[in-house]
């Protein structure tokens, strides 16, 4: 084959992009992956991971600050936004050149530019402006009998609240402050919006959030999102759910918000800056896409259960195919799709399995159907509930506040969901997430042994108060 030729290439090396390819050459393929501005995608470069640094360093200095909680004293913490920042890009430049690594060590050509495709199975590549990795192909024309379209989604821009790098965030300005403001509007509560939220408002900012749905963190279950909203007001965030902002007046240094509540009500509120956090759109501009044919709806590509779109030889995968807009839902897409085109009969996706973390403080955690989608569904239901203040583990972390919630289907024992607020749920919902897949039920689970002290028998004991045998409360 020419070294222009391969049999997958994969536009975009985000987590889905990057992934696919690895599983690719796993599985015999030639495998090139095309990407313009950095391996790793959004998720490495500025989302995940530079997130969950900026997380750790706000966490670490909430610890500092209630040391004497401990028994310990750390004197006056302080912070230096500079080195916070600077720590955060260190670890995604990290995780950026490990994807290099992975590219060599699994032979998967790097093409640096900007695709696209031309006709079935042909790319054209143009020169990008980002710096090339060492030893990666350039601009040029690329032949492939399989093209993955992995090009992940950018922020959603909504009319009047358009970002403008200084006075208007985005999570890329977000994630690189020169300095705490003193106050932060953020308009949003999803995921992003409010990880954004906890992290200014632990490093000292004044933050207000504003959400047009009835309650923040839409996807959850409500009564875990009530439960962080309280525990986020207490903190001091300022919330404001039905809520719509409706203009934007700015300032030199501030920005005045009119928001609108829906019931007549307006109000102005001052901030420093705004982050605007509401949602994302695929990326599916300029990739010859329309002029194929390939089926686009609100933005996203149109895909099979194996990822094909309606083109033969043109599949897509990840944040541009829609929602849930997660890495790990993209890498596993991408498994599934090469996977598929090798011949391997692979399960294909099923969204509910696939859980949702929120990395705020308390963190927030979730797999399955809520308590409210169940009952929409007409389901039969038990429901489970277990709170942080009795579990041995929690009160020595100085956690005791959060909740594990599960549902059941009451004819079957099926788990239908479980929903979790508190320390370290992003770490523990994993236990769920297997239980659901391996269609488990509430005998199993109530006759599994969860190690003793550990926040997980949390898990077992919601199970069982849903059975009515909880054992410590
Ligand atoms: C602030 C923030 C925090 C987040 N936190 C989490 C989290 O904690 N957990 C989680 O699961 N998800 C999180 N996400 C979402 C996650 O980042 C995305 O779901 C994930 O990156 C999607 O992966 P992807 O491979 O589909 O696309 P992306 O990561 O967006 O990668 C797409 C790549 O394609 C490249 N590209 C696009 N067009 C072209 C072209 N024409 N030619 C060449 N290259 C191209 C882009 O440069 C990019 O590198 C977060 C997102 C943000 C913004």
């Amino acid at each position: 084959m020419p070294d222009s030729s391969f049999d997958v290439i994969i536009i975009g090396a985000g987590p889905g992009g990057y992934v696919t390819a690895i599983r690719a050459a796993q599985l015999g393929f030639r495998t090139a992956i095309i990407e313009r501005a950095y391996l790793g995608g959004i998720c490495l470069n500025w989302g995940c991971i530079p997130t969950k640094a900026l997380l750790r360093s706000a966490a670490i200095y909430h610890y500092m600050q209630h040391a004497k909680d401990y028994g310990l004293a750390a004197g006056n913490a302080t912070f230096d936004t500079g080195a916070v920042v600077k720590r955060s890009r260190a670890v995604s430049k990290r995780l950026n050149d490990g994807v290099g690594f992975l590219m060599k060590k699994n032979k998967v050509a790097v093409i640096w530019g900007e695709a696209a495709i031309d006709a079935p199975g042909r790319i054209t590549v143009k020169a990008a402006a980002a710096e090339a990795p060492k030893g990666a192909l350039g601009a040029g024309s690329y032949q492939a009998k399989h093209i993955i379209v992995a090009t992940g989604a950018r922020p959603r821009v909504l009319p009047g609240l358009e970002p403008d790098q200084k006075l208007v965030w985005t999570y890329f300005e977000a994630m690189v402050p020169e300095r705490v403001p003193k106050s932060l509007l953020v308009v949003g509560s999803g995921a992003i919006g409010i990880e954004f939220a906890s992290f200014y408002k632990t490093m000292g900012a004044d933050v207000t959030v504003v959400e047009v749905l009835p309650q923040i963190l839409p996807a959850e279950d409500a009564e875990i999102a009530a439960l962080a909203r309280k525990s986020f007001e207490k903190q001091g965030i300022k919330i404001h759910t039905g809520t719509k902002v409706t203009r934007l007046d700015k300032k030199s240094d501030s920005v005045t918000a009119t928001l609108d509540d829906g019931k007549g009500g307006t109000r102005t509120i001052e901030a420093e800056r705004v982050i605007s956090a509401v949602g994302v759109v695929g990326n599916v501009e300029g990739l010859g896409l329309e002029k194929l044919g390939v089926k686009i709806d609100r933005g996203t590509i149109v895909i099979d259960g194996v990822c094909r779109t309606n083109v033969p030889g043109i599949y897509a995968i990840g944040d541009v195919v829609g929602p849930p807009m997660l890495a790990h839902k993209a890498e596993h897409e991408g498994v599934i799709c090469v996977e598929a085109i090798k011949g391997l009969k692979p399960h294909p996706m099923d969204k509910n399995l696939i859980p949702g973390c929120t990395y705020c403080h308390p963190q927030v955690a979730s797999v399955g159907l809520t308590e409210a989608a169940a009952r929409d569904q007409k389901r039969d239901i038990r429901v489970g509930r277990f709170p942080f203040v009795g579990n041995g583990k929690a009160i020595a972390l100085g956690e005791d506040q959060g909740l594990i919630k599960v549902i059941f289907d009451k004819n079957t024992g099926q788990l239908l969901g479980g929903h979790m607020v508190g320390a370290e749920v992003t770490e523990l919902i994993q236990g769920y997430v297997i239980a659901m897949n391996l269609e488990t039920t509430e005998e199993e689970l109530m006759h599994t042994i969860f190690p003793h002290p550990t926040l997980s028998e949390m898990m077992k004991e919601a199970v069982l108060d849903a059975y009515g045998r909880v054992l410590n409360i």
